[in-house]
């Protein structure tokens, strides 16, 4: 099958490799049709995760049909069309059994690496380092899903894709993130970031009850879509100054909530920005926290800062004093998928969100070099690229279906 493959930092090909089989009973075989590209996967393409190892498959928010299963997968059948959110988890741990879904304690095999990287391991997520177990991603004709008696959703007919692609990551993010924030009525949220998930973010505000958010970015065409689909104010960080900026919205007492939408790899103008990223370079901090920094000093009184953003190590100068002296609450946390997929479809199904509009490019997957070099450079106005795996002739040959792992 043909697969998007990591080969080193900024070099990604589309390659011939192997097609996936099942190597457990709880496994299905997915054939995907949309697959995506997420922020996330900028820190790989990036250099920003530690153990990628050339050949990775990368991709994480994909979709598409069954077209095998184990013997232990009894709720899914060949030819359903499925949603599969990207961290991979167990079902039976104390942690999934918590509903905290990215912390699975068994599907990452490789804990002990995250362990010496960062402290501590999430669940395995697909297409993301051999750290984080190593499983080959979904920018791919096929993909192999562990677990798939916890994971996958099955989708009805009806629903395009693109309404339910991003079930897999990026609404579910901006929803929990959103969610974290406890809105009540008449709070203005702030999100830093109008990307993908900061899109979501404030449209999962507004779902919450929030009456005013205010998006911060750069980039015309984000903050416009955060404008015209979100119904946000918008500050562009590169003409005003964020902080007096949202004093001067909110009466000089901060946005109620903060969202930190951006991550790791956070820009600003100025002498800041050359601090982190000498610090970065150095490998004396591996993240840039920039808009975390304003996040926490802009918030009112006893607010909360959410943090979907991905940060992987150690952050530098982090105003601490803010969270508490201003007794602010801090949450965070890759998401817990699972928790939300079928809250959220039947949101979309009842026609209160329909996620597609966050799709600026559609690109066969041939193409994905190109995607990602858009992407990460926000060119041509790209907000989100999807990617069409079987455009522009598709496979080389017939799938076989697994004989080993499965009797
Ligand atoms: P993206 O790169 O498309 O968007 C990031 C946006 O932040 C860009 O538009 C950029 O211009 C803006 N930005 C950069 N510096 C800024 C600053 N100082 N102030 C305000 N805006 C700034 O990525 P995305 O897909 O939207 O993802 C955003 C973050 O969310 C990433 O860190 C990603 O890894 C993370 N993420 C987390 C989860 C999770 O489970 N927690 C899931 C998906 C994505
Ligand atoms: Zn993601
Ligand atoms: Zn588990």
């Amino acid at each position: 099958m043909k697969a998007v493959c990591w080969e080193g930092k900024q070099d990604v090909r589309v390659e011939e490799v192997p097609d996936p089989r099942i190597q457990n009973p709880r496994d299905a075989i997915v054939r995907i049709t949309t697959s995506a590209i997420c922020g996330s996967d900028l820190h790989l393409y990036n250099g920003f995760v530690p153990t990628m190892e050339k050949g990775d498959v990368l991709g994480h928010e994909f979709m598409g049909e069954v077209v095998e299963v184990g013997r232990g997968v009894s709720n899914l059948a060949v030819g359903d069309r499925v949603v599969v959110p990207f961290p991979i988890a167990c079902g039976n741990c104390w942690s999934c059994h918590q509903k905290l879904f990215s912390l699975c304690e068994n599907s990452n095999p490789n804990a002990v690496l995250a362990e010496q990287m960062w402290g501590h391991s999430p669940a395995g997520i697909f297409g993301y380092s051999h750290m984080l177990g190593g499983y080959a991603g979904g920018q791919a004709q096929y993909a192999r899903v562990p677990y798939a008696d916890v994971g996958p959703i099955k989708i009805g007919d009806g629903l395009t894709d693109e309404q339910v692609l991003f079930l897999s990551d990026i609404f579910p993010t901006g929803y929990m993130a959103a969610e974290a924030c406890d809105i009540r009525p008449g709070d203005v949220v702030a999100v830093w970031g109008c990307g993908p998930v900061g899109q979501f973010c404030i449209k999962s505000a507004f779902m919450l009850g929030a009456e005013r958010v205010i998006a911060i970015d750069r980039f015309p065409e984000r903050l416009r879509m955060a404008r015209e689909h979100g119904g946000a104010e918008t500050i562009d960080y590169e003409e005003l100054d964020v902080f007096d900026a949202l004093m001067a919205m909110t009466g000089g007492r901060g946005p109620d909530a903060c969202i930190d939408a951006v991550g790791m790899e956070a820009h600003a103008p100025g002498p800041v920005h050359a601090y982190d990223r000498v610090k970065q370079a150095l490998m004396s901090e591996t993240d840039r926290p920039i808009a975390l920094r304003e996040a926490l000093i802009a918030c009112r009184n006893g607010g909360t800062v959410s943090v979907p953003g991905v940060y992987g190590g150690f952050i530098d100068k982090i105003p601490f004093g803010s969270i508490v002296n201003k007794a602010l609450t801090v949450r965070s946390g890759q998401t817990h998928v699972q928790r939300y997929l079928q809250p959220l479809l039947e949101r979309i199904q009842r026609g209160e969100i329909d996620p597609s509009f966050v799709v600026t490019h559609r690109l066969p997957l041939d193409e994905a070099p190109r995607a990602y070099d858009m992407f990460v450079n926000k060119e041509d106005e790209c907000v989100k690229v999807v990617l069409k795996p079987w455009q522009n002739g598709g496979a080389t040959g017939a799938r076989q279906p697994s004989t080993e792992g499965n009797q």
